[in-house]
């Protein structure tokens, strides 16, 4: 207590506002719910650490869900989005999947503005250093300990009826690119050390992953006459039921290709990537790989496809969509002289990889809250699963199922036959996870009912009836 010089009150304190943590605390303050949202660095709430854009197979059915549930992804998607693309158009209906190019400044900062306006909603810049607990004891609970709440950097004490981690990549998290490492859970940004430190010593087990990411390039220097346009939809379709129309201007993605050169300049550094140094040693999203294991997985193939986005309208970044690597920079630079188009390509951001701590899942009950701390709640990345959608999912039934255990109600559960978020939960917590998991329509038996244009009639008389649904959507859903 010597150390606690500050206290503060909520019902409901979300760590993180990353996509699960934005998700969460809106839901718990729209349910009525006291909720406070810490975060490290109060400019990045909701930044997209990889690529700029939301939705794809599966995911895009997961948004129209979080929609139909209340959430703010699709929303905010509507209002930053700068090119809408139906996958699988061509296909039948249970597979078309939207997706969009985000403006990645102006979908955090849209997220960040909704989160201050939002009613009963406290967000504020904080370095969460631990969590509180105290003995607890009920026949109704597998629980032996109780949450009461969070102590953050420099004795400030938040406490809380009920805590939501989110905390991404961050925990214990080192950054690689060829021989260097440095600590953080982003570039450009802080790790989270004592939290992990406290959750091992309350028992929690811990487990380590890594994910990774691309270059980013500057537009001006990128050959736009060697590479091939790949447009949006003529007409944008929203990822929100509220949405009418899509008013953002819109741009042309571009498409450009490795080649053997590539990958033979790849084949004689891969000893200087981290993945095969054996300087990481933690298993990687097996749907999402580095080029480096692309060129060993799929040795056959002569070439592989590089989209390349843009970050915003107001920056000329691109995205390097297909070149994921930890490759050292000489042999980054090197494999840019050698793609159509990039020859002359100036790189922005280097491309890295991320080692983290997890939390493995069996550890939660279907309700996201942990097994053995009574009011604790993991959603989101911390859960060992990837992706933006994935993760606000979680957030968004963490923060309604927070709210509802305040309000000494039952818990929200989705089924399995009612939406790909079901599926998730069902299967985090069933199976665990030994590799980052991500969705995809084949995890899901009832795919071909889980369309992402039925969502509202599968979800929305749910997110009513917890609260999570605004008079303003439910009138338009009647
Ligand atoms: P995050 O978006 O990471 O947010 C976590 C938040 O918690 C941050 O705001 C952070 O500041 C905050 N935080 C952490 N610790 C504390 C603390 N102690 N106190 C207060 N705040 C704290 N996904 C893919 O699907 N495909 C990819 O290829 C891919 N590549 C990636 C590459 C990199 C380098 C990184 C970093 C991520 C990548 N991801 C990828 C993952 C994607 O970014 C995450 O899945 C998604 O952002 C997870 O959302 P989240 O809300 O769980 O965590």
């Amino acid at each position: 207590n010597a150390f606690m010089n500050l206290i503060f009150d909520f019902d409901v304190v979300v760590v993180g506002a990353g996509h699960a943590g934005v998700e969460a605390a809106m839901a718990s303050a729209r349910l009525g719910a006291r909720t406070a949202l810490l975060t490290i660095n109060a400019d990045t709430v909701a930044q997209m650490s990889c690529n700029p854009a939301i939705g794809g197979v599966a995911k895009g059915q997961i948004v129209r869900e979080i929609d139909a549930l209340g959430g703010v992804m699709g929303k905010c998607t509507d209002v930053s989005g700068i090119q809408f693309r139906m996958l699988n158009a061509s296909k039948g209906p249970a597979m078309h999947s939207p997706r969009a190019q985000a403006d990645k400044k102006l979908y955090q900062f849209t997220m960040k503005r909704w989160v201050e306006e939002q009613e009963n909603l406290t967000l504020r810049q904080e370095m969460v250093e631990a969590i509180v607990l105290e003995d607890f004891a009920d026949s109704a609970s597998p629980a032996t300990r109780r949450i009461t709440g969070v102590l953050a950097n420099g004795g400030t004490y938040y406490r809380a009826k009920c805590v939501i981690l989110t905390t991404g990549t961050f925990l214990k998290a080192l950054m690689h690119t060829g021989e260097a490492k440095s600590k953080g859970g982003r570039a450009g940004d802080a790790v989270s050390e004592s939290l992990s430190d406290s959750l091992t010593e309350c028992g929690f087990r811990l487990a380590r992953f890594k994910t990774g990411t691309p270059c980013r390039l500057n537009g001006r220097t990128i050959d736009f006459t060697k590479v091939e346009v790949q447009p949006g939809d003529a007409v944008p379709r929203p990822f929100s039921f509220a949405t009418t129309k899509i008013d953002v201007p819109q741009v042309d993605c571009h498409i450009t290709y490795t080649n053997e050169a590539v990958h033979d300049l790849i084949r004689a550094n891969l000893q200087r990537s981290p993945m095969y140094s054996g300087q990481i040693e933690s298993r990687g999203p097996r749907y999402c790989p580095s080029i480096e294991d692309k060129v060993v997985r799929f040795a056959d193939k002569n070439q592989h496809q590089i989209f390349l986005e843009p970050e915003g309208l107001h920056t000329r970044e691109y995205y390097c969509n297909g070149i994921s690597t930890s490759l050292p920079k000489d042999v980054q630079q090197g494999m840019l002289k050698l793609i159509p188009g990039l020859e002359n390509a100036e790189i922005l951001r280097w491309g890295y990889a991320v080692e983290y701590d997890y939390a493995p899942p069996d550890q939660l009950r279907t309700s996201l809250e942990t097994k053995p701390v009574e009011g604790l709640f993991f959603a989101g990345q911390i859960n060992g699963t990837t992706g933006y959608e994935e993760a606000a999912a979680q957030g968004l039934l963490a923060g309604i199922n927070a709210a509802l255990k305040v309000a000494k109600k039952p818990p929200l559960v989705i089924d399995r036959s009612q939406g790909y978020i079901g599926v998730l939960i069902d299967d985090l917590v069933t199976k665990g996870v030994d590799e980052p998991y991500r969705m995809f329509t084949s995890r899901a038996e009832y795919r071909l009912l889980l369309r992402h244009d039925n969502a509202d009639r599968r979800l929305t008389s749910l997110g009513r009836a917890v609260g999570s649904v605004g008079d303003a959507d439910w009138l338009r859903y009647q």
